[in-house]
């Protein structure tokens, strides 16, 4: 399938894995399908769908209906072979990263990849003698010279949290082949909307649904998209590991979806509006955002993102003081550990994200102290200018 003959991304939103409609017993929305497991009248067609032969359900730890809806919506929004799904985030990756690896392997990542992915890196991979190479995340020929010293998984986040910095897909994807690995990206602060690793030569695509994918933070998931081998395997895991996407999580996925498009588009032109308005204001030391001429990965962020996506983070002059003066007086900003619902969210990654890092690891890792993540949400563009902008003023008059 080419992409000329793709319906576009508002469309897939809507209608993915939702054009067949026989056996919903005509309800035009997708019912929550709580039974954990499926009644069969005869033997021989309960053994067919057990033995793969028939489609059909046995026990809803494997696969549910409404679950499957949602696997099938992040599928064609990826344009992917295959997609699965998972209980959260964490899940997806952990059960991805366990299914393809086994003692002896080696894998090369970044620094700046999330934290709980850092924490399998550093923690848990070794302990299953695989070893981890984690590179400066924007050092292309780094990650290349690793790479080509032997690598079964290339573990790629893009842009990375927090300082939103932008790793070359293609290019990284190939030097992956070359070495015969498996290529896996986070796609998590990009969306589907704004790129599609699998298009630039990735073999799978992770989501942390919570995000963006759900986009009203009140359901976790995770989704694996990628050829029928890769993602067979980490559902052979999950199946038995038991990291399931709950049904009604699945649902409000389904229902956050439909306005993915929508969303995705809005929140990346109000962060890009945001990002300006920041960069050129006194009291912001600097911007951290792809969209922006003078962030140090634009160029390829213009290469392989549709739009720049809606987190952002800056920081203020003066000292954390300042952040806690700040951060209290944005009227339309929850204070929270959370990123990509239709609020805005702000958070200094001191006390969220790299709480348990030292100042010094912080300054090695090149995140400042006064740094606030700011997860632009859908409210209109002048409200949270002006919010910005008052917080700044009363922050800059009370420092
Ligand atoms: C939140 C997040 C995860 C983890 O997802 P959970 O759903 O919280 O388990 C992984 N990667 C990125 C980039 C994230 O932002």
């Amino acid at each position: 399938m080419t992409d000329e003959k793709k319906p576009g991304f508002n469309t897939r939103s809507v209608w993915s894995g939702e054009e067949k409609k026989e056996g919903w017993e005509r309800t035009t929305q997708v019912p929550v399908a709580h039974s954990v497991s499926y009644g069969y009248k005869d033997l021989d067609e309960w053994l067919d769908v057990a033995l793969g032969k028939a489609e059909g359900h046995i026990y809803s730890r494997n696969t549910n209906p409404t679950v499957a809806v949602f696997e099938e919506k992040m599928r064609q929004l990826e344009g992917a072979e295959a997609a699965t799904s998972f209980s959260t985030g964490m899940a997806a990756i952990s059960n991805t990263l366990y299914s393809l690896l086994k003692p002896g392997d080696r894998v090369v990542s970044v620094k700046d990849t999330y934290g709980g992915t850092n924490e399998i890196f550093t923690r848990f991979l070794p302990r299953l003698n695989v070893d981890v190479e984690l590179c400066p995340t924007t050092d292309q020929e780094a990650i290349e010279a690793a790479v080509a010293k032997g690598c079964n998984v290339l573990y790629l986040e893009t842009p990375t949290n927090p300082t939103l910095k932008v790793v070359d897909i293609e290019r990284l994807a190939k030097a992956g082949h070359d070495a015969g690995a498996t290529v896996i990206v986070d796609n998590t602060f990009s969306t589907p909307i704004n790129t599609n690793p699998l298009s630039l030569g990735a073999d799978g695509v992770i989501h942390s649904a919570t995000k963006y994918i759900g986009g009203h933070a009140d359901a976790l998931g995770g989704v694996l998209c990628g050829s029928e081998e890769l993602v067979k395997g980490a559902y052979a895991y999950r199946e038995i590991n038991g990291a399931t996407l709950h049904p009604m999580a699945a649902y409000l996925m389904i229902r956050g979806i439909k306005t993915l498009a929508l969303r995705i588009e809005r929140q990346s032109e109000s962060a890009m509006k945001i990002a300006r308005f920041l960069k050129a204001h006194p009291f912001i030391e600097d911007v951290y955002y792809p969209g922006l001429e003078t962030h140090e990965n634009h160029e390829i962020a213009k290469k392989q993102m549709r739009g720049f996506g809606g987190m952002m983070s800056f920081f203020l002059k003066g000292d954390f003081d300042n952040i806690r003066k700040f951060l209290p007086r944005l009227k339309y900003a929850h204070l929270a550990a959370n990123l990509g619902p239709v609020e805005t969210v702000a958070g200094p990654p001191r006390t969220t994200s790299h709480v348990e890092v030292s100042a010094e690891g912080r300054a090695a890792m090149g995140i400042p102290e006064t740094l606030i993540r700011y997860s632009v949400g859908i409210e209109d563009i002048d409200d949270l200018i002006a919010d910005l902008a008052q917080a700044l003023e009363y922050t800059e008059k009370n420092g």
